[in-house]
């Protein structure tokens, strides 16, 4: 297998991780109370996917 000649330098590792970024998430908006969310997920906000309710039940009673 072949070897790094050198060990990286501490500065050479941050120079590298310098260009580490977290990717922006897609944001889409909810059909049913327009605030924004991810899409393929239900809403955070109302709980709707594909205008109408995706979550449990009593979820949606408890409110
Ligand atoms: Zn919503």
């Amino acid at each position: 297998m072949p070897q790094p000649k050198k060990k990286t330098s501490h500065q050479k590792q941050a120079q590298r991780r310098a260009n580490w970024k977290l990717e922006l998430a897609p944001k889409t908006t909810c059909a049913n109370c327009n605030s924004p969310k991810l899409p393929h997920i239900a809403c955070p906000g109302c709980g709707y996917y594909r205008g109408r309710p995706a979550r449990r039940r009593d979820w949606l009673l408890s409110e």
